[in-house]
């Protein structure tokens, strides 16, 4: 697909050739977005900054992706494919290391499950092979973006020496958007001093589909379950100590992890390399600009402890595809600033409140006893109404609010 669609750049970048939505990145977010306007009718440039390395799909980083965001998925006719490649989460278990306070989520609406961790490389190129098959969506992995022009009745992007227009550029291309930059949006908030180390080890005995999380003073330690017997380790720490954690032999690393962890890793053996992510949170001013549109890292970047960024872009995803084909329907510009600060008004505050959320967890998780002792009360009569935990397991499964229709059950 990379080698077909790039020598065919004279077909996009000609200069009477207008897209009606052009999409900075082909990251998950990006792709979805790309197939689910291509099952609406409406046309896209996937612009891609680098050509994938084809590497195994078991390896790298895995997401629990809710199963309200994987509704998206399944409207698209994807459902089928991608379970075969995910593993089920049935429940979710965190505690602290000091046992002040400990959280479970066993229940789902209706018998299906929490969510499903699948690989990020492996869905990457799942969604890759759905658009090269649907012809209303172009994927040009022909280098970055580097700069958008803004015209009254379109936008361009330049790509080393091609030029692409459309309507409306939607930037998917993540936390450094360069959309997001030539935009003139501010990106407001900080840089953790901390980092996530994420592997995959090969248990012995079985994770009964439970995802499972310890947090310690100095931050999150989570086994994710993964297909085949395998989880996935995210360990958060101080920069410091994540370095020294990522310079550990393999087996240094799994005994350091067990002796937190516990017996879920007894006898358990690296299957992957480890990979380290800086962490921040951010959030855009706006998620729109002049005939542009954010989705995904591009807009907001949380504190991995919940697993809830990619799940915030699938979300932005469904809410922008209502959006954009609500005005191609009463004949709107879909990149004129009415249409477009619509999107912002939808998802923005959604982004921030999660935003606001994970860091709340983090000070409590990581805070004194006594701050953890009182949010365990707060959290035990919660889980004691049977009413509020079935709004909090929805709540986290991306299930309530103003659903946008590829997220409706
Ligand atoms: C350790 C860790 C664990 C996580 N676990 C979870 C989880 O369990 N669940 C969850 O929901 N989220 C999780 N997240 C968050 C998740 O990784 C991100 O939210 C998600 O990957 C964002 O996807 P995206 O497509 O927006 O951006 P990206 O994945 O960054 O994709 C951006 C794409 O744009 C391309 N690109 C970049 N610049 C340009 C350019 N100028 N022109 C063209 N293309 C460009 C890139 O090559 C890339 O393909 C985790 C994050 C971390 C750090």
């Amino acid at each position: 697909m990379a080698s077909s669609m790039s020598t065919e750049i004279s077909h996009f970048d000609s200069d009477d050739r207008v897209y009606p939505v052009a999409i900075a990145g082909g990251g998950v977010v990006g792709l979805t977005l790309a197939l689910a306007l291509a099952q609406r009718g409406i046309e896209t440039i996937v612009l891609e900054a680098s050509a994938r390395p084809e590497r195994s799909p078991s390896q790298g980083r895995h997401f629990m992706v809710s199963f309200g965001c994987w509704r998206i998925w399944r409207s698209l006719g994807l459902g089928d494919l991608l379970a075969a490649m995910a593993e089920p989460v049935w429940g979710l278990s965190a505690v602290c290391a000091d046992g002040t306070l400990g959280v479970r989520a066993e229940d789902s609406q209706d018998g299906s499950p929490l969510g499903y961790m699948i690989s990020e490389e492996g869905l990457t190129l799942a969604l890759m092979r759905a658009a090269d098959q649907d012809s209303l969506v172009g994927f040009a992995p022909i280098g970055p973006v580097m700069a958008v022009e803004t015209g009254p009745f379109d936008i361009s992007l330049r790509v080393g020496g091609h030029r692409v227009r459309a309507r409306l550029a939607v930037g998917c291309d993540g936390l450094r958007s360069v959309i997001r930059q030539s935009s003139g949006i501010r990106f407001d908030g900080w840089d953790y001093p901390l980092k996530s180390i994420s592997a995959v080890v090969q248990i012995v005995g079985g994770h009964g589909g439970v995802a499972r999380q310890i947090f310690t003073r100095r931050g999150p330690l989570a086994f994710l379950p993964l297909r085949e017997g395998r989880g996935n380790i995210v360990w958060t720490q101080p920069i410091a100590a994540a370095d020294a954690l990522m310079a550990l032999t393999d087996d240094d690393f799994i005994d350091e992890a067990a002796s937190r962890l516990g017996a879920i890793l007894k006898g358990a053996r690296l299957s992957t390399g480890r990979q380290s992510f800086p962490l921040g949170s951010h959030v855009a001013d706006r998620f729109h600009g002049d005939r542009v549109a954010l989705a995904g890292d591009s807009a907001h970047q949380i504190h991995p402890l919940a697993g809830q960024g990619l799940n915030l872009g699938l979300k932005d995803v469904a809410a922008l595809v209502d959006v954009i084909c609500d005005a191609q329907r009463l004949g709107l510009d879909i990149g004129s600033s009415a249409v477009v600060s619509g999107y912002t008004r939808w998802r923005r505050s959604d982004a921030v409140a999660t935003a606001a959320v994970m860091e709340g967890f983090s000070q409590i998780f990581s805070g004194p006893p006594a701050l953890r002792a009182l949010a365990g009360g707060a959290m035990d009569l919660m889980g004691s109404s049977p009413a509020i935990r079935s709004w909090l397991m929805r709540e986290a499964g991306a299930d309530t609010g103003d659903l946008p229709t590829l997220m409706q059950a």
